[in-house]
């Protein structure tokens, strides 16, 4: 079994990208063509996320304030603890700011509790917190025993290996409603899911060297950008 701090992280010097995975930095034409994607940076592994999408050929920044929205084509909302995170969103005015873009059709990626601020449903929390993805999440779903553990998960439409997947007291989703596709399952449970605008995850793939979750969240945020010029 992989346990948790035997995995390498982002950053590290002797991590080196998957063979075939494209490891080379953007081309400035690239780069002029990069979206700017948004890292909800009030709590959680924001510089990960803000990593894995430089490495995605995206421009990356951190959103602390309704302020940081303006600039950005899609947003990133990181794992955490959902309750801190809407807390903290309250408090700095972003929880309606941010609901507002995503109405508006701006594509958002959620991860763990990112996900569940995310969902239409949190399970035994009266209201749930943005409300743009329509599904039914319950929080630290898994017992004890599997608080937190790897996963090697087929991933619908994703070329190549299995993707590892690092669940850390994660959520499960429970019921998915019109419109979202469900991309992976663990153990039967929903873990990975997207709608033409959104993207689902209950575990962690800023944790690993694996760029494709965020390579596919760039590709999306790039064409609902096209759509939107051609629009
Ligand atoms: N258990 C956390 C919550 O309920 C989510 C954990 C995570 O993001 N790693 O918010």
């Amino acid at each position: 079994m992989t346990r948790l701090h035997d995995l390498p992280r982002p950053g590290d010097p002797a991590v080196r990208e998957p063979v075939g995975a494209s490891a080379a930095s953007p081309t400035p034409g690239e780069l002029a063509l990069s979206p700017t994607i948004g890292v909800l940076g009030v709590q959680g592994d924001v510089s990960e996320h803000v990593a894995a999408l430089e490495r995605a050929g995206a421009r990356a920044v951190w959103v602390t304030r309704p302020a940081d929205l303006a600039g950005i084509d899609g947003l990133v909302l990181p794992g955490g603890e959902s309750t801190t995170l809407r807390r903290l969103l309250d408090y700095e005015g972003l929880l309606e700011a941010i609901r507002r873009r995503g109405e508006e059709g701006m594509p958002v990626f959620g991860t763990c509790a990112g996900a569940i601020l995310l969902a239409t449903e949190v399970v035994d929390t009266p209201v749930p917190h943005l409300s743009l993805v329509p599904m039914t999440v319950s929080r630290n779903a898994y017992g004890r025993q599997r608080e937190s553990f790897v996963a090697e998960l087929e991933v619908a439409g994703l070329e190549g290996a299995p993707l590892r997947a690092v669940f850390i007291r994660a959520p499960v989703i429970e019921r998915v409603g019109e419109g979202v596709e469900v991309l992976a399952r663990e153990a039967g449970e929903v873990v990975l899911a997207e709608t033409d605008r959104a993207l689902v995850a209950t575990f962690h793939p800023e944790l690993t060297t694996d760029g494709r979750l965020h390579r596919h969240f760039v590709e999306k945020v790039r064409a609902s950008r096209a759509a939107k010029r051609s629009g």
